[in-house]
């Protein structure tokens, strides 16, 4: 996550310098790179008593990358840095990316990256959705897509009774990514935390693992529960 210190600059994950941590800052041989600005409601004022919103361009020490920080000042005119309140959002700021088996079909890979870009935007709620998505895409290309197991719910449910997922992960599945996803697509809007998305995140790369880490011994038990897996497909992380 994102930092500002003292000094203006900010120390996060940088997308150009590989997921590394890198110093962001706000100016170059002394100079600022550029601000722009908008007004927004003092810290802990209900009397709609406003404040200055800072738009910074900032620079990655490390690959000269830009990027933008939006910055809670204390008060209007405020001065940079010493006025600094919070830090708003940063961006782009490249987070965790969780390994994958080689054995991933490539399109299943690919949405289960979008989702993770979902997440670096600080769009929760598409990866949320993205997320359901990849389990929707894991069960169907293993076979679970049936008359008898028409949705999620049930494919996730067949998928412990033939053991390929474990009781544990079954709950996780249903609890943690199905549930998630569904509320985002079917119920009233309303904010998805950083700690539920990424804890859907977690659970599918497990679930990804489940299917496609020892894969021989996976295509074994699905042979003999009868499911028709898509062997065929090509797979592995170049398609992203
Ligand atoms: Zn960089």
């Amino acid at each position: 996550m994102a930092v500002i210190n003292k000094l203006g600059n900010i120390v996060a994950h940088c997308p150009g310098c590989s997921g590394g941590k890198s110093t962001f800052e706000y100016q170059v041989d002394g100079k600022p790179l550029g601000m722009t600005k908008t007004s927004g409601q003092k810290p802990y004022s209900h009397s709609g008593i406003e404040t200055d919103i800072q738009y910074r361009l900032m620079r990655c020490a490390g690959c000269g990358m830009g990027a933008i920080a939006r910055i809670r000042m204390h008060d209007t005119g405020g001065r940079y840095p010493e006025d600094i309140w919070d830090l708003l959002w940063f961006y782009p700021e490249a987070k965790m990316r969780a390994s994958l088996p080689p054995g991933v079909p490539k399109k299943i890979v690919s949405e289960f990256r979008e989702a993770e870009l979902c997440i670096e935007a600080n769009c929760n709620r598409a990866a949320a959705a993205m997320f359901r998505s990849v389990l929707d895409k894991v069960f169907r290309a293993n076979g679970y897509k049936t008359e008898k197991e028409y949705n999620l719910k049930l494919q996730i449910n067949a998928a412990a009774k033939d053991g390929v997922i474990t009781e544990a992960r079954k709950k996780k599945a249903h609890d943690d990514v199905r549930v998630l996803g569904n509320d985002v697509l079917h119920e009233e809007w309303k904010e998805v935390k950083d700690e539920d998305v990424e804890t859907a995140h977690h659970y599918t790369q497990r679930i990804l693992e489940d299917f496609y880490d020892d894969r021989d011994s996976v295509i074994k038990l699905l042979k003999e529960a009868g499911r028709k897996s898509g062997e065929k497909e090509s797979t592995g992380e170049s398609a992203t």
